[in-house]
C-alpha cells in the first residue's frame, strides 16, 4: 500500500447521550496527520459544558450495563471483539496516518485490542467471589463485585485503540457505563472504536466521547457525577488528576523509565534483538521501553554494535509505505523531547553513535533518527526522565549490584528487563527492581494483556495495576453481605 494523498478532512462529533453532536459551543480543532503535515480531521472541541452533558447522559444511563445478566455482557464483548477485527483493514492505515506508525503495528495494536475484549468477557463470565467462614454460628457473609457505575477513562495518544481497549473493556464487562476522553492527537481513531461498539449493540448513553484538552478532561475526573478514574499518561498529569479525583477510587498507569540490564553471562544476540524491539519499536513511544540500557564494561562493546546494526537495519519513513518500520514520532512535544535529552547528554559527555537528530527531507520534522548514544552519564536527564523516543542510549555498570542501584536511582519504576543466564542474579534482579514488571531474558516491551501492569509505590508511574483480572477488580467494588439465618422463633 502507498501513502494516502490529498484525502478530504474528516469531521468528528462528539458522542454523548446516544448521538453524534457537535461541541455546544461549535468549537472544533484541526487534525494533522504526523506522517504527511495534512489536515486529516476537523474535530469537535469539547468544553467542560460538554463533558457535563455526557456526565448526566451517562447516569441517565447508569444501570444500562449493570442491569444485564454477567453472561449477556460477556457476550457484547465477544462482539465488540467480533467488531474490531471485522474493522481491522479499515481501522489500521487510518490508525498509522493519525498517529504514525507503521501499518504492522497498526494491525497488531487492534488485533490486540479485539483480544482484550475477548478477554474480558471469559475474565467476567467466570468471576468468583468469596462465600467466608464466620465467627458466629447464626451468620453467613459472602461477598458481591458490584460496578462502580460512571467511569471516566482518559488515555494517552501512543496506543490510542490498545490503552483505551483495556479500560474499555473491563469497565463495560463490570457493568459500568463510561465517559471517555482520548489524547486529542488520536482522536478520530477514538471514534472509530465507538463505532464498533455501537454496532456490537452498547445501550444508549452507556459510551460517551468527548475530544479536547484539559477543560472536560479534568470536569469528568472531579465531577461527583462521575465515580472512579482511569488514566493513563503522563506522571505530571496523572499527579494532577490524582488530586482532581480526590477520594474517588483511581488507576494511574503514569510514565516509566525502564532500564534494560544486560549482564556478563547474558545471550547478546537475544538481547540485542529484544533490546532494539524495546527501544525502536512505536519509535520508542512505549511506557514501557528500554529507556536505559545498563551495560557490564565486558559485554558493552558487543551490545553497542549490535544495536548500531539494528538502528540501521530500521526503515524510517511513512508509516503506510511498503517496507517502513518506523514512522514518524506523533507530536512536537515529544519531538522536542528527544530533542532536549540528546543535547543535555551530550553536553554531559554522551557520544552519538548512530542517527542523533529529526530525520531530513522527510514530509514533516516529526521523523526522528534511530539513535544509539554511548557513555551516557548518571546524571543526564535520559537516566533521571523518560524519553519516550527512538534512542538506544548505553549506561556502563560494574555489575548486578550496580545495575540495580542504578535502575533504583530514577524517581519513575514502572518496567525492566535483564538478560543473564545467572538464575541467582535474575532473581536479584526480579526481586529487588522497584517496578512494577521484571522481564528475565525478554524485551522490556513485552506485555501480554493479562499480567499485572503498574507503578512501583513511592515512584512516580501510578497507583495499582491493569491487565487481565487487575483491570476487572478496578472496575468493581466489593461488597459484603451479612445474612442471619436463623428462624424468627430462634431469635
Ligand atoms: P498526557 O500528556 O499526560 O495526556 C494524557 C491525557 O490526559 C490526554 O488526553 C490529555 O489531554 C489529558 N489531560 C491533560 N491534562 C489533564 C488534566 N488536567 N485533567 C484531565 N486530563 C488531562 O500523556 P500523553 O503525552 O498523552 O502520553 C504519554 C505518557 O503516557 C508517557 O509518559 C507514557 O509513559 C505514559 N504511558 C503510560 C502507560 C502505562 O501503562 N503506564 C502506557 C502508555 C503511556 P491533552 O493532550 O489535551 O493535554
Amino acid at each position: 500500500m502507498g501513502p494516502e494523498a490529498g484525502v478530504k478532512p474528516r469531521k468528528v462529533s462528539l458522542f454523548i447521550g446516544g448521538k453524534w453532536v457537535d461541541a455546544a459551543d461549535g468549537r472544533s480543532f484541526d487534525q494533522v496527520s504526523p506522517a504527511t503535515g495534512d489536515v486529516i480531521g476537523i474535530v469537535a472541541d469539547a468544553s467542560p459544558d460538554d463533558a457535563r452533558l455526557a456526565i448526566d447522559a451517562a447516569n441517565r444511563a447508569k444501570r444500562s450495563l449493570a442491569d444485564l445478566t454477567v453472561l449477556e455482557r460477556s457476550e457484547l464483548c465477544a462482539r465488540i471483539a467480533d467488531s474490531i477485527l471485522a474493522a481491522q483493514d479499515r481501522l489500521a492505515p487510518e490508525l498509522s496516518l493519525e498517529q504514525g506508525k507503521p501499518l504492522k503495528e497498526a494491525s497488531d495494536e487492534i488485533r490486540f485490542a479485539a483480544s482484550l475484549f475477548r478477554d474480558a468477557a471469559e475474565t467476567i463470565s467466570n468471576l468468583e467471589t468469596s462465600f467466608m467462614p464466620t465467627v458466629n454460628r447464626d451468620k453467613r457473609v459472602f461477598t458481591l463485585r458490584q460496578p462502580h457505575g460512571v467511569v471516566a477513562v482518559l488515555t494517552p495518544w501512543n496506543y490510542p485503540v490498545g490503552i483505551p481497549s483495556e479500560y474499555l473493556s473491563a469497565a463495560l464487562a463490570s457493568g459500568n457505563v463510561v465517559i471517555w476522553k482520548p489524547a486529542p492527537s488520536t482522536s478520530m481513531i477514538a471514534a472509530r472504536l465507538v463505532e464498533c461498539l455501537l454496532q456490537s449493540g452498547v445501550p444508549e448513553g452507556a459510551v460517551n466521547l468527548l475530544y479536547g484538552g484539559a477543560g472536560p478532561g479534568q470536569e469528568i475526573v472531579a465531577n461527583p457525577g462521575t465515580q472512579a478514574v482511569g488514566f493513563t499518561g503522563s506522571t505530571a498529569t496523572g499527579t494532577l488528576i490524582a488530586q482532581h479525583a480526590g477520594a474517588k477510587p483511581l488507576l494511574l498507569e503514569l510514565g516509566g523509565n525502564g532500564p534494560t540490564i544486560i549482564l556478563d553471562d547474558a545471550n547478546l544476540e537475544s538481547a540485542v534483538v529484544g533490546t532494539a524491539i524495546g527501544c525502536f519499536t512505536n519509535a520508542g513511544q512505549i511506557c514501557q521501553s528500554s529507556e536505559r540500557i545498563l551495560v557490564t564494561e565486558k559485554v558493552h562493546d558487543q551490545v553497542l554494535d549490535g544495536l548500531v546494526s539494528s538502528a540501521s537495519r530500521v526503515r524510517l519513513g511513512h508509516p503506510l509505505q511498503t517496507g517502513t518500520t518506523m514512522g514518524p514520532l506523533n507530536n512536537q512535544g515529544v519531538a522536542a523531547k528527544m530533542d532536549g535529552h540528546l543535547q543535555d547528554a551530550i553536553e554531559r559527555g554522551a557520544k552519538v553513535i548512530f542517527g542523533g537528530q529529526r530525520a531530513k527531507g522527510l514530509p514533516t520534522d516529526l521523523y526522528y533518527q534511530p539513535s544509539v548514544v554511548d557513555q551516557v552519564s548518571r546524571d543526564s536527564l535520559i537516566n533521571r526522565q523518560e524519553t519516550f523516543g527512538p534512542i538506544a542510549p548505553l549506561i556502563v555498570v560494574r555489575d548486578v549490584d550496580d545495575a540495580i542501584a542504578v535502575a533504583n536511582s530514577c524517581g519513575l519504576g514502572l518496567c525492566a528487563s535483564v538478560y543473564t543466564t545467572d538464575i541467582n542474579a535474575a532473581f536479584r534482579c526480579a526481586e529487588r527492581l522497584e517496578c512494577g514488571v521484571v522481564n528475565v531474558n525478554e524485551s522490556a516491551a513485552y506485555w501480554d494483556g493479562r499480567t499485572p501492569f503498574g507503578g512501583w509505590s513511592g515512584k512516580g508511574s501510578g497507583v495499582g495495576r491493569l491487565g487481565g483480572i487487575e483491570t476487572v477488580r478496578f472496575m468493581t467494588q466489593l461488597k459484603s453481605v451479612v445474612l442471619d439465618v436463623r428462624y424468627p422463633d430462634e431469635r
